[in-house]
């Protein structure tokens, strides 16, 4: 039987983060993807947006990996060509009761480690905007956008420089423990692996990654709920700069307008509680966002919306639940030596994926000052 010393289960940013930094330090790894290409799931169905880290529970691993994985996107990006834009986000409040809303939100955001949040005049965000309406608007200068097909495939590549392999088509099926790791079934070719290190990065399946693994406790596994979200795009060239947020909800923040790298742009993500992952956008909703969108650009034009594409996010709570982060599991949590799962990894996953990587790398020993690094 065939070993590898880790196995990473999913070829998404962050299976692909992980890979990277553990590969860069000397370890010998493996990725399994289920999909005959990498990132084909939330991954490449996002806004691509660079958070600030404004809104995120103080000292929640949320926050820390936002602004740490913020910070190391933009150095990686501009040192690797990867394209990207400090587009800046504004914030816009629809009418003078919430402009008070937007200094809390200065606020929140400095608690949090985000120091150069500003709020402007309507007058001012106009002219930086001609196309916006708004009674006032919170700016972002840190917030940007990134190219996440071209950023996967730059981490794929460092990732295989160092030694690191990519099996597509190769669904991890189960798992046993064995005397020092795992003895790993795989699909498509149908081969049996052992490794010592085993990570379960596969999002929307890391569930059905747990449940395969013989003797974790079922206990251990969080609820599994799928939050969908749609976008809409219009033709044509993006009407605003920067990105525009209406005022944050619960669980979303909200309709908003993300222009991406070509100058195009698109609306979205609504948030829709769904049973299975299923990408297909659904017209009906199209007067619900022409109202959203209208709120801060009544120059959209009717009959211009066209669906576009939609991402689901894998979430640890559901409806009615309080909010809850992403969370990493060691053996502290399920006493299986050597497995490291990732559960929740919704948004900022892209904007954290090399701070996450590194959080992997070092749960499972991965030494800073070798090789690599
Ligand atoms: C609508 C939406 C908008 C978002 N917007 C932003 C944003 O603007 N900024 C931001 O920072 N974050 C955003 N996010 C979050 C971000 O996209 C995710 O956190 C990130 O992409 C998660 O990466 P991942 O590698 O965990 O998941 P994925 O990209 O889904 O990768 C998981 C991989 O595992 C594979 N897999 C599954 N099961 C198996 C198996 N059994 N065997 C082998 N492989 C398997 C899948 O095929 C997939 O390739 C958004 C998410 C959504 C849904």
């Amino acid at each position: 039987m065939d070993h590898v010393e880790t196995i990473v289960i999913g070829a998404g940013v962050i299976g692909l983060a992980i890979a990277r930094y553990l590969a860069r330090r000397g370890h010998e790894v493996l990725v399994l993807e289920t999909e005959a290409a990498i990132g084909q799931h939330t991954s490449s169905r996002n806004s691509q947006v660079i958070h600030a880290g404004i809104y995120y529970p103080k000292g929640s691993d949320q926050q820390r990996l936002c602004l740490r994985g913020k910070a190391m996107l933009y150095d990686y990006c501009a040192s690797r060509h990867v394209g990207h834009s400090r587009c800046e986000k504004l914030t816009v409040a629809p009418d003078a009761s919430r402009v008070d809303e937007l200094h809390d939100l200065v606020a929140r955001g400095a608690a949090n480690g985000v120091d150069d949040l500003y709020v402007i005049s309507a007058d001012e965000a106009r002219k930086r905007e001609p196309a916006l309406a708004c009674a006032g608007a919170m700016v972002s200068p840190s917030s940007g956008i990134v190219d996440a097909p071209g950023l996967m495939l730059s981490l794929l590549g460092e990732a295989q420089e160092a030694g690191a392999m990519l099996a597509l088509n190769a669904p991890f099926l189960a798992a046993r423990q064995v005397a020092k790791g795992f003895a790993v079934d795989v699909g498509g070719e149908e081969m049996t692996l052992t490794c010592r290190h085993l990570v379960n990065a596969a999002a929307l399946g890391a569930w059905d990654v747990a449940r395969g693994i013989e003797g974790l406790a079922r206990g251990s596994i969080p609820t599994r709920n799928l939050a969908k979200g749609s976008y809409f795009s219009v033709p044509g060239a993006s009407p605003f700069e920067a990105l525009i947020y209406p005022m944050p909800q619960v669980g979303s923040l909200g309709v908003h307008s993300v222009q991406d790298l070509g100058g195009g742009v698109k609306f979205g993500p609504n948030m829709q509680w769904v049973d299975q992952v299923e990408y297909s956008v659904d017209p009906s909703l199209i007067p619900g966002f022409e109202a959203e969108i209208r709120a801060y650009w009544p120059g959209l034009p009717d009959g211009a919306l066209q669906p576009e594409s939609s991402g689901i996010r894998p979430r640890i709570w559901g409806p009615g639940d309080a909010k809850q982060e992403f969370v990493f599991q060691g053996p502290d949590v399920h006493g299986v030596d050597g497995l490291v799962q990732l559960f929740g990894f919704e948004s900022p996953g892209l904007t954290a994926c090399l701070a996450i990587g590194e959080h992997v790398g070092k749960m499972l020993g991965a030494k800073e000052g070798t090789r690599w690094s």
